[in-house]
């Protein structure tokens, strides 16, 4: 199956981040688009562009809650589910209410698929690899999750979630897949989100110091949100069940970003080193093998280009 073209996809979480960047291609792959989200970290503001637009309802409800997604109409093609606070600022401060999300919220989202008999796809994570003792990591290593610490509301959240999809798909047959997303970047991020480029763009362009966490040598594998959108569709297309990673394969340390963010803006920044979080991953960089191999995905926006667009659209964003 190769079909990019769903003629109703549902996307919960529409109104975040990467939900918004989805809602948008979907849209322009021809699908009617219905966006659910409870604006706990999203904002309609994500979304403005496309309401009004032939095809693309909002909706604001509460994926937890009974009947959260009971307004959506029959012969549903793909739910896409997103909701889910993402940053971990947000997810700490949501503690209770990110665990609801990845259990009852998945539950209700992999029962409307399964009332339309719809595509399911699930937005996972590389936190379900935690502190990884395996470097790159691949969908076959299970991870190193501290089940107790303050992380573990979202890792064990989306761990669950990976539970439960696969739960449904052995038990009822439901047409489900996974994507483990690593960190994905991009316009319409929040600037005050809490998460490293935001937060590094905002600081840069403020002529504030830079907050780098520890002495800044941890690891992530930035991916630009194009890519990323670019590797969910086309695994929802694949009719493959996945695990599948998406990221970037460009590996780089906490420091050198934020050095490459301040050169970007041209700020005259300094750095300030902070205390690190509980539990923050040292390294993170994806096996894309299964990614290249089943999907014919690669990324194809390395992080000098993604940065530019990003601190541009920051610029703009900030513009009264
Ligand atoms: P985001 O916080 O911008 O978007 C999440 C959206 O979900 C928000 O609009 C929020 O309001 C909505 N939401 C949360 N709980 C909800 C609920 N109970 N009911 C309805 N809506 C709810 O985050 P994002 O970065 O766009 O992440 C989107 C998805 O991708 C998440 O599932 C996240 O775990 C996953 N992911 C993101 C990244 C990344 O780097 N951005 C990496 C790995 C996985
Ligand atoms: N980080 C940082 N300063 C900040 C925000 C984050 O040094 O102001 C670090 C954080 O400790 C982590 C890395 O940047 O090591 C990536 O953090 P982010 O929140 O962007 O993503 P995640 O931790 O979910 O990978």
């Amino acid at each position: 199956m190769d079909e990019r073209r769903w003629n109703r996809a549902v996307v919960t979480g529409g109104a975040g981040f990467i939900g918004s960047h989805l809602c948008e291609r979907l849209l322009a792959e021809g699908s009617e688009v219905w966006c659910v989200d409870n604006l706990v970290t999203g904002s309609r503001s994500s979304i403005a562009h496309l309401e009004g637009r032939p095809g693309f309802v909002f909706v604001e409800a509460d994926v937890t809650e009974p009947g959260g997604l009971a307004s959506i109409p029959g012969t549903v093609g793909l739910v896409a589910h997103l909701a889910c606070p993402a940053s971990p600022a947000d997810y700490l401060r949501l503690p209770i209410e990110t665990l609801e999300t990845g259990s009852s919220g998945t539950r209700a989202a992999l029962e409307l698929a399964r009332r339309d008999a719809a595509r399911f796809l699930l937005a996972s994570t590389s936190e379900v690899y935690g502190d990884p003792l395996e470097h790159p990591q691949s969908e076959r290593y299970w991870g190193n999750v501290n089940p107790v610490g303050p992380r573990s509301v979202y890792d064990e959240s989306k761990r669950y979630a990976e539970a439960l999809v696969s739960a449904y798909r052995r038990t009822h047959g439901t047409d489900t897949a996974i994507v483990r997303i690593f960190n994905t970047y991009g316009p319409r991020m929040r600037a005050g989100d809490g998460r490293a480029v935001p937060t590094f763009i905002r600081q840069a362009l403020d002529g504030d110091p830079l907050t780098v966490a520890g002495d800044g040598g941890q690891t992530r594998s930035l991916t630009y949100v194009d890519d990323t959108v670019d590797g969910i569709v086309a695994l929802a297309a694949s009719g493959r069940p996945g695990p599948v990673n998406i990221g970037s394969g460009e590996e780089t340390t906490i420091l050198e970003l934020a050095r490459r963010i301040v050169d970007l803006t041209g700020s005259a920044s300094t750095i300030r080193f902070v205390e690190r979080p509980a539990d923050d991953p040292a390294r993170r960089r994806p096996d894309t093998g299964t990614a290249r191999r089943q999907l014919g995905w690669a990324p194809r926006v390395d992080c000098s280009v993604g940065l530019k667009r990003t601190v541009e659209w920051f610029m703009r964003s900030a513009l009264p």
